[in-house]
């Protein structure tokens, strides 16, 4: 009895000091949460406005409205008040501002290191998406360095250099059809990867490294044919990158609510908008369960000094006029979800992003 006795009172130490650990685990991460993935999603062009029109349109709450923080972003480039997507996806990418048309390189040529090549180098997976072709300026700067953003096919030999465990998007002329012949998938089909040319193989793939060339360019629009498809890329990246017990990193775009801006086509832009809202509503299913995901949420420009002139919340319509059919120089905003969130509130170069997200992952730089 004495025994028995003695046996349960250990046994409730035992629960009591494991309980206490368990505590102080939870505080110090309340104090300091880090994530162990994040998901970064831009929207090309999406200013506030275009953002807004988008809501207006979508006549149901936006996923981005969950968000619980969110900032401004200030997008000039080295040489520009306004940047192009090529330096604005490198300064996100790579956290220095370079010159326009330049992709993850500095003004000088020097190579940069990407986010992504960091997570790869310390045993995390990386990925990017995009609706455009996969070697268009956004994406590329989370993958290539290349001084033109417009020689696609030496940015797809980036590719190949095996710090991308999955890319999805359009481009695959870019891999296939290419002035020297080269067929790089063959290549990646050498390195393991999964090559595919349909939604439908996409979502059937097992396997850890997947190349999904979904379209010879850039991908229909969400008008046009590829409604929901970026949420099926999203969700089918995410399955694949957290394969990898470290984390992953994984950028994924909205290409072209900056096309449709730049066409001055409002309902383009609210089409796509709401198309990409619905891929974040993926990612924020992924790391409401998850809760070792940030998502953030940003543009690399405005595009067409869009103005919203008039509109009806009951009847989810909207108009707008444009100033221009370029990008302008205003501030674009950021939002964020998940552990971390709060460190990225408040007025940023667009620069500031990388270092903390190499710091809240813990990478090594060196
Ligand atoms: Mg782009
Ligand atoms: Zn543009």
């Amino acid at each position: 009895m004495r025994n028995a006795v003695y046996k349960l009172f250990i046994l409730i130490i035992i629960v009591l000091v494991s309980g206490c650990a368990e505590n102080v685990g939870n505080e110090s991460g309340r104090s300091e949460k880090k994530p162990k993935n994040i998901i970064i999603f831009i929207g090309d062009g999406m200013g506030v406005a275009q953002l807004y029109a988008g809501m207006t349109k979508s006549g149901k709450a936006f996923f981005l409205e969950r968000f619980p923080y969110s900032g401004f972003s200030k997008t000039y480039s080295a040489d520009a008040y306004i940047t192009d997507s090529a330096a604005g996806g490198t300064a996100i990418a790579c956290g220095e501002k370079t010159n326009n048309g330049m992709i993850g390189v500095r003004p000088d040529s020097t190579l940069l290191v990407s986010i992504t090549e960091l997570a790869h180098k310390n045993g995390l997976a990386a990925g990017v998406v995009s609706t455009s072709a996969v070697t268009h300026a956004t994406p590329a700067s989370f993958v290539a360095h290349n001084a033109g953003r417009g020689n696609y096919e030496e940015i797809a030999n980036d590719f190949l250099k095996g710090t991308i465990d999955v890319f999805i998007g359009g481009g695959e002329n870019h891999f296939r059809n290419r002035k020297d012949g080269a067929d790089l998938t063959d290549q990646l089909k050498e390195q393991g990867f999964d090559v595919v040319y349909t939604p439908e193989d996409m979502k059937k793939s097992q396997s850890a490294k997947l190349a999904g060339l979904l379209a010879k360019e850039h991908m229909p629009k969400a008008s046009e044919g590829r409604n929901g498809l970026l949420t099926d890329m999203t969700k089918k990246a995410i399955e694949t990158l957290s394969r990898n017990k470290n984390g992953f990193v994984l950028l994924v775009e909205g290409s072209m609510i900056d096309w449709g801006a730049h066409e001055n086509n409002l309902d383009y832009v609210t089409s796509e908008t709401i198309d990409l809202d619905q891929a974040i509503g993926a990612a924020l299913d992924f790391a409401t369960a998850d809760r070792n995901t940030l998502v953030f949420v940003t543009a690399d420009h405005e595009t067409g000094g869009l103005v919203l002139t008039g509109g009806d919340v009951k009847t989810a319509s909207v108009e707008g006029k444009f100033a221009g059919s370029d990008h302008s120089a205003v501030m674009v905003p950021v939002f964020t979800y998940g552990p971390g969130a709060e460190k990225f509130s408040g007025i940023h170069e667009n620069t500031f992003f990388y270092g903390e997200f190499t710091r809240l992952l813990g990478l090594k730089t060196r």
